[in-house]
């Protein structure tokens, strides 16, 4: 039977590490009203890559990662298809993402978020239990009825703060997150943002909020 049950089991044996499902009302896409969240773990080498500042690798396995999961979410989209159902693979391009601001349509944060499989970290990145930020986002919107998950509206952070002190210019707030602050309220995104850039010209990155992430060193060194 074509059901959510049978759609995540398809998607975890195509790689996809956690699925989630979540009620959505776009104005963008009124003809969808469920989204399908997907969160791929980055393999540990791409953390790895960050600690010792090799950006050129990490850059590469990132964008190989990010593709795997931009053709899952396509697969995706012709299977519910196939079954009688609309879908629309939201990659990043279908997705309209603004460089500059680095928004989206539909933040795929906010799904993995509405669906219960996270939350976002004082870093303003997608944490998870398992993985921690080690992770690629992506989503599919459907007209398929799916059991959704249960929304995480607040920050599971507890104390900790080891992607602020990680960060070199301090863009990180102490403010933990929850779902009724802007992304504004947690991060200094014009400092993140130009020295990514900066860093990004002369063929380095940053990512230190993710590879310091207390979460993401627990995946790193688990077995
Ligand atoms: S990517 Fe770098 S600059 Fe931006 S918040 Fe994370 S640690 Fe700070
Ligand atoms: S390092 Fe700590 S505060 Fe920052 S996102 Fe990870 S768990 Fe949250």
């Amino acid at each position: 039977m074509f059901d959510g049950i049978f759609l995540k089991n398809y998607l975890k044996n195509k790689g996809v590490s956690k699925v989630g499902y979540t009620a959505i009302n776009a104005e963008d896409f009124p003809q969808y009203n469920f989204a399908i969240s997907l969160v791929m773990k980055l393999p540990k080498e791409c953390i790895r890559a960050i600690i010792d500042e090799d950006y050129k690798y990490y850059w590469m396995r990132f964008h190989r990662e990010a593709d795997r999961l931009k053709e899952i979410a396509i697969d995706a989209e012709k299977l519910i298809k196939n079954n009688g159902y609309d879908a629309f693979a939201l990659t990043l391009q279908r997705n309209g993402f603004d460089m500059d601001k680095l928004l989206s349509k539909i933040p795929y944060k906010t799904v993995a978020t509405s669906s219960g499989l996270g939350w976002i970290g004082r870093s303003a990145l997608f944490v998870c239990e398992e993985y921690g930020s080690a992770v690629v986002l992506s989503s599919v919107l459907t007209n398929m009825p799916l059991e959704i998950g249960t929304p995480i509206t607040d920050s599971l952070c507890d104390d900790c703060e080891e992607c602020q002190k990680a960060c070199p210019v301090d863009a990180v707030n102490p403010r933990k997150w929850n779902s009724r602050l802007s992304r504004e309220d947690i991060i200094d995104i014009e400092a993140c943002s130009q020295y990514v850039m900066d860093q990004y010209k002369a063929g380095l990155g940053c990512s230190k909020c993710l590879s310091n992430c207390k979460l993401t060193q627990k995946y790193y060194h688990s077995l």
